[in-house]
Order: structure tokens, then C-alpha cells, then sequence
């Protein structure tokens, strides 16, 4: 019998499925320009049915609580609501998405009939100009719609945005706004130093403390207690809404961190900080799979350190 767990009690219950090397946003948090058209062209490593095949094995050791959807783009990854119902067919019920929303109006009632519950759509800006300079791509208007069809679906939705410095802070009232008059759940991110970013945001970071200052200039907040397990932390306001700060580096939560990655190539990490990969997609036994597993739980650290692994490849 397999007991994956470490000393201070941390396991695998998240899967974050990176499907694709691919996408058709082209963040500068996350990708270099130059870098994306060699990204673009990366082929779909696992099919559906593999990718069902191998998350069915791990879900078999480790009773899996949640499985994400992430990338690259997840809705560029053909075949989604067949991966959706694979994944439900398993006995995996909580199934969530994280995206940039571009293509979710079209796609967001065939995934909701498949079995998807709840999407993470980023979003880093209302205005079209900063969108741009943040995405360097103009889907403002088609992020907004997709947000509005996936509520209207019935799906969770939250919006991610990840706050620079002197690029989009400006951003964060508006949207904090936006999110309130729509109901959503929205957490702003600091920036993670991660691929092109490793060991240089120092210029752009906007920290957990300046956001909370931000927006108490203008709400009275109080902070809720973390939940266990949770990469955010919750405020709320006087006038009765919420929002969360996910502050990888300046309040690390590796401490209780549950989650398992697994890239479009079938390797697994055990933490954001590796970049090693742990292949599994050639495993066949069971010995192997609880080997490369025990392998990922001792990648886990208790603080966030980046990696020169681009978001885009580890799916964030
Ligand atoms: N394409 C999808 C999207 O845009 O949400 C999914 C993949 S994206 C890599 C997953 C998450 O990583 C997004 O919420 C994105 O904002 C976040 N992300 C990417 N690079 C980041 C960075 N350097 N710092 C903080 N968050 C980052």
C-alpha cells in the first residue's frame, strides 16, 4: 500500500493537466514574443484517450480531488469535451478549466454539457490598450463574452489577473469593480519569476502589501482566515464583496500545497520550483508510477523559488 504522503503531511489531491505548449494569447509574464511562434508550432503530445488513460492511473493511487485544465491554451486542445467526459467517466467530478477566455463563448455549452464545473479566466485588463500591452493581442471584447457565457451556463467563474508594476496596477480597481457588479470572484496574483522571468521581476513586482493599499484607499476590507489547501487568501468588504490575493512570493503557501502537475509531454512535477521531469508516460506498472509519484513529493519546498520552466510548458 502506497502512503504519499511527506513529513509535514503534504499529498497530491489537484491535478493541473498542462494539455499544450500552445497559445494564442502571448502574455509578457509568461512568453517572449520571439518565443511564441516556435510554441505554436509544437504538436499535441497526448491524445484524449492517453491522457484520460494516464490520469486514470494516477487518480487510481492517489483518489484525486480535482482535476485543472491548463496550458498553453487548454480550449486550442482538440477533442476537449471528449478529455472532459474521459476525465468525469473516471469518477472525477470536480473538473475546472484555466484560461485566457478567448474561445470559451463558443466553447463553454458543449464543455458544461461534457461535465465541466468552474473556469479560471485571466483577465489583466478593462481597457483595450493596456490588454494589448499586456497580452499583445486585442480579444478584450471576446474575454468579456466568454466570462458572461460561462456564468450564464451556470459555471464558477473566477477571474485571474496577474498584477506589474507600471503595466496594468492601474487596472486593478476597475476590474475589482467589475468583478463585484458581475458576482465574480476575482484574485489578483503577484508576478512569479518563472521562464523568461526567473531571477528578474524585481522591476515589475507589485506586491501583496501595495495591492491591499490600492484597494483600501477606496474599500474598507478584512481579511477571512486561509483555507487549507487554498493558493488564495480572501478579503472581504464592508459592502458585502470578496476578492483574493495569490502572493506566491511574498506570503509563500507551499506549507499546505496539494497539488500534482502534469505536463503535455507526460511528465509530472511536484512543485512549481522544479524544473525536472518526471516521465511517466512510458510507465506501465504500478511500482513505477508510485516511484516517479514518491520522486515528485520530494520536489515539493516550502518556499517558492521559480524556474527557468516557462508557465506556458507547466501550465501555471
Ligand atoms: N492560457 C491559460 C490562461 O491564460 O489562463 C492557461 C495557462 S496560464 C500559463 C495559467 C495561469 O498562469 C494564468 O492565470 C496566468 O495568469 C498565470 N501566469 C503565467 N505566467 C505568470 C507569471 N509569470 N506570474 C504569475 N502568474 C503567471
Amino acid at each position: 500500500m502506497c502512503k504519499l504522503t511527506d513529513h509535514i503531511g503534504r499529498s497530491f489531491k489537484v491535478l493541473r493537466v498542462s494539455l499544450l505548449d500552445k497559445c494564442n494569447f502571448a502574455c509578457t509574464y509568461c512568453v517572449y514574443e520571439d518565443g511564441l511562434t516556435a510554441a505554436i508550432q509544437k504538436p499535441v503530445v497526448l491524445s484524449s484517450d492517453e491522457l484520460v488513460d494516464l490520469i486514470g492511473r494516477l487518480h487510481d493511487v492517489l483518489h484525486l480531488q480535482t482535476i485543472r485544465l491548463t496550458g498553453g491554451e487548454p480550449l486550442l486542445y482538440p477533442d476537449l469535451p471528449k478529455l472532459v467526459t474521459g476525465i468525469r467517466q473516471l469518477g472525477i467530478h470536480d473538473i475546472k478549466m484555466t484560461t485566457n477566455g478567448f474561445l470559451l463563448a463558443k466553447k463553454v455549452s458543449s464543455l458544461q454539457e461534457a461535465g465541466l464545473r468552474s473556469v479560471n479566466v485571466s483577465l489583466d485588463a478593462l481597457s483595450e490598450s493596456s490588454f494589448y500591452r499586456v497580452t499583445k493581442r486585442a480579444g478584450l471584447k471576446q474575454v468579456i463574452e466568454g466570462i458572461i457565457a460561462a456564468q450564464k451556463m451556470g459555471l464558477e467563474v473566477k477571474i485571474n489577473t496577474v498584477v506589474m508594476a507600471g503595466e496594468n496596477d492601474q487596472e486593478i480597481l476597475p476590474l475589482l469593480d467589475f468583478a463585484f457588479r458581475h458576482g465574480i470572484k476575482i484574485r489578483f496574483l503577484e508576478l512569479m519569476g518563472m521562464g523568461h522571468l526567473f531571477g528578474d521581476t524585481d522591476s515589475k513586482f507589485f506586491s501583496r502589501q501595495a495591492l491591499l493599499e490600492r484597494i483600501s484607499s477606496v474599500y474598507t476590507i478584512d481579511e477571512q482566515a486561509k483555507k487549507y489547501g487554498d493558493t488564495a487568501t480572501y478579503w472581504n468588504t464592508a459592502c458585502g464583496y470578496s476578492f483574493g490575493i495569490i502572493a506566491n512570493d511574498s506570503h509563500p503557501f507551499c506549507a499546505d500545497c496539494n497539488r500534482l502537475r502534469l505536463d503535455a509531454q507526460g511528465n509530472i512535477y511536484g512543485c512549481l520550483s522544479s524544473n525536472t521531469p518526471i516521465p511517466l508516460r512510458e510507465v506501465s506498472s504500478q511500482k513505477g508510477l508510485e516511484a516517479g509519484l514518491y520522486a515528485a513529493l520530494g520536489q515539493k519546498q516550502m518556499q517558492f523559488s521559480g524556474s527557468e520552466m516557462s508557465m506556458l510548458t507547466i501550465g501555471g
